[in-house]
């Protein structure tokens, strides 16, 4: 599903954000990543949604060699992609319902079907009575669980986040990462970024571990595997 052989990252300011790295994630698989900041981290989540390519080496997401992939073919291709950022860059100005259906209503869908998605959205993360509040109203850990629907509406398969967690307290950050376990059990390929050690540890998943641009190491999940949900 998600497959990276030698890949390198340089940026145009010289610096090499990933360096040989070589990986892969089955269809249906979760995963997190971790290490220090500026590990990579991002950038490799990058290289997936095909936000940045890489300088050398292949990235293989849902059997296709992203270096193949056009630009006038990103859109179509990132439907398939559902990304979950730590800030959840939700719109303020725009009703819960409308932040959600953003993405699909630039991809084209009719009316009728982007409401029943954002509504299935919203019902699987536990929001479907906010549908017409303003993301200012809903608590922190709310406004990320919009910003999950969002990343799931389209019905991607995989999803990645970036620090999902980042902004939360401990507690909310078992319920967000509970949360995005659940899309993995109903088979969706999951990558997750967080430098919190403690609360990947406690979820019992397979540890990929990113320090400066290396895998250092790679800890499958404990068998069997944690249900975290
Ligand atoms: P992490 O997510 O683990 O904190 P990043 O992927 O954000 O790591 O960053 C890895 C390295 O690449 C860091 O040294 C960072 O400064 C650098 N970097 C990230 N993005 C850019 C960019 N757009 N231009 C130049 N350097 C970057």
């Amino acid at each position: 599903m998600i497959h990276f052989e030698n890949v390198y990252k340089r940026y145009p300011n010289g610096r090499e954000a990933l360096s040989g790295v070589s990986f892969a994630l089955a269809r249906g698989e979760m995963a997190f990543l971790t290490g220090p900041s500026g590990a990579g981290k991002s950038t490799l989540l990058k290289l997936i949604a095909l936000i940045e390519r890489p300088t050398r080496g292949s990235v293989l997401v849902n059997s296709r060699n992203t270096a193949r992939i056009s630009r006038r073919r990103i859109p179509g291709f990132r439907r398939r992609i559902g990304v979950v950022f730590q800030d959840h860059k939700l719109l303020y100005d725009r009703s819960v319902f409308e932040n959600v259906a953003l993405p699909l209503v630039i991809a084209g869908f009719g009316q009728r079907e982007t409401g029943r998605r954002v509504r299935a959205a919203l019902d699987q993360v536990g929001l479907l009575g906010r549908e017409q509040h303003a993301p200012v109203t809903l608590s922190t850990g709310e406004q990320q669980r919009v910003g999950i629907a969002r990343a799931v509406a389209s019905r991607p398969d995989v999803v990645i986040a970036d620090e999902p967690t980042g902004n939360l307290d401990p507690e909310l950050s078992l319920e967000i990462m509970r949360l995005l376990g659940r899309f993995n059990e109903v088979g969706v390929t999951l990558l997750i970024a967080s430098h919190d050690l403690k609360l990947v540890d406690a979820l019992g998943q397979r540890r990929i571990r990113l320090v400066a641009g290396q895998i250092t190491s790679d800890s499958p999940a404990p068998d069997p595997p944690t249900r975290i949900a």
